[in-house]
């Protein structure tokens, strides 16, 4: 039943509008007759519609009760009135009026002024709602924007450095010092490219417009191939070990999501572990499910941030000065998601981390 609350100071008038409503089927909550007693009452238990006289007792007016009730409750307000000039009119207006009701009132006046008001605020409601579900994708698009502009000015500053030494002492420079900047140029848009990647993957997973495609994959050489990449970006600071049976066969995957996986898990490994740090990469193949679980002995996570990493922008208590964005593990989340597998994580701080996906996945020559 609709809740309709009376701002009437005329006894005999407002009664007589109740037992109008009444026969209507509307449930009055109240009758008040005062601007102060009406914003009490909808503070205490808000109506679904207020009638409202314009002209009432106290120091505020209808139009300033009404301003006041919509700047704190959404409700729609319906302006009761004998007669009005222009000004009171086009004061009431400008609290956003939901319709007025002449005096004196006829019962289908009435229903249809309310019928209309609740109509035009349930309308307003959805519209603000898909406002504000526009507004923070937007807000989260140029969030992630400002992040890939943040990350990419270290490996472009490393690019623009690398190559004005080549520039300035090319010539001079010996052999193993010009491949080092050459390497750490590669290294960098190797960087770069897979931040690319993570917000194009992220952006397609997130809108569901990613399409699987699975393929044949090798998997020792794909895993062989992905360290020798590693190593040559992180110039050799931790000693990456595969541990890979050269039985595992040839399966089908997406690669590229598989690739996503592997390269968060074993940036992670390597940036939250001490240099020097050996990361164990170890992977298993039974009947139809493949299994990666890459540990290492770093820095570890609390026991009460676990649940929540797999979060956009989620980092854990204990990072200190260690720079990230949060990202990694939700992609990694989400490539596992689309591949039907699952991700789990055991972690000790001070100790280390492992974590394992374990992906289903054919046999390419079953
Ligand atoms: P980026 O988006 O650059 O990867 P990030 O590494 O901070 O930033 P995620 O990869 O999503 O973000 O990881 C989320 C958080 O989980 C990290 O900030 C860190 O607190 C924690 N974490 C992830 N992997 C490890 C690990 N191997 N050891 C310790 N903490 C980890
Ligand atoms: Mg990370």
């Amino acid at each position: 039943m609709t809740k309709i609350l009376i701002v009437e100071d005329e006894l005999l008038i407002a009664q007589g509008l109740a037992r109008k409503l009444v026969k209507m089927d509307y449930h009055v909550v109240g009758i008040v007759s005062s601007g102060r007693d009406a914003i009490r009452h909808v503070d205490d238990d808000p109506p679904d519609v207020i009638l409202m006289d314009i002209v009432i007792k106290g120091d505020i007016d209808g139009i300033e009760t009404a301003r006041q009730i919509q700047s704190r409750n959404n409700i729609p307000i319906i302006y009761l009135t004998a007669y009005a000039d222009d000004e009171t009119l086009e004061r009431a207006e400008q609290t956003g009026s939901y319709g007025y009701i002449l005096k004196p009132f006829k019962e289908r006046e009435i229903h249809a002024a309310i019928k209309m008001a609740l109509k035009k605020h349930q309308e307003a409601l959805a519209l603000q709602a898909s406002l504000s579900a526009i507004q923070s994708l937007s807000d989260e698009k140029s969030r992630q924007l400002a992040i890939a502009a943040h990350d990419f000015r270290n490996p472009l500053s490393t690019i623009r450095m690398s190559a004005e030494i080549l520039q300035d002492y090319g010539e001079s420079l010996d052999a193993e010092r010009q491949t080092e900047c050459f390497e750490r140029i590669q290294g960098a848009v190797s960087t770069m490219n897979n931040l690319l990647e993570d917000i194009l993957v992220l952006s397609h997973t997130e809108a569901a417009t990613y399409e699987l495609c699975p393929q044949q994959v090798d998997i020792v050489a794909f895993f062989e191939d992905m360290i020798h990449q590693f190593a040559l970006a992180i110039q050799n600071t931790h000693h990456i070990q595969l541990d890979a049976p050269q039985s595992c066969p040839i399966v089908i995957l997406d690669e590229r999501l598989l690739q996503h996986i592997v390269l968060n898990l074993l940036s992670n490994a390597i940036k939250y572990s001490p240099s020097g740090g050996t990361i164990h990469l170890d992977v298993t193949h039974e009947q139809d499910r493949l299994t990666l679980s890459i540990s290492d002995p770093g820095i570890g996570i609390p026991d009460e941030d676990q649940h929540l990493l797999f979060q956009r922008f989620k980092r854990a208590s204990n990072v200190g000065e260690i720079q990230g964005t949060g990202l990694g593990l939700s992609i990694v989340h989400q490539a596992v998601e689309l591949h039907g597998g699952e991700i789990q994580v055991e972690s000790k701080v001070g100790i280390g981390t492992r974590f394992t996906v374990i992906l289903p996945c054919d046999d390419a020559l079953a």
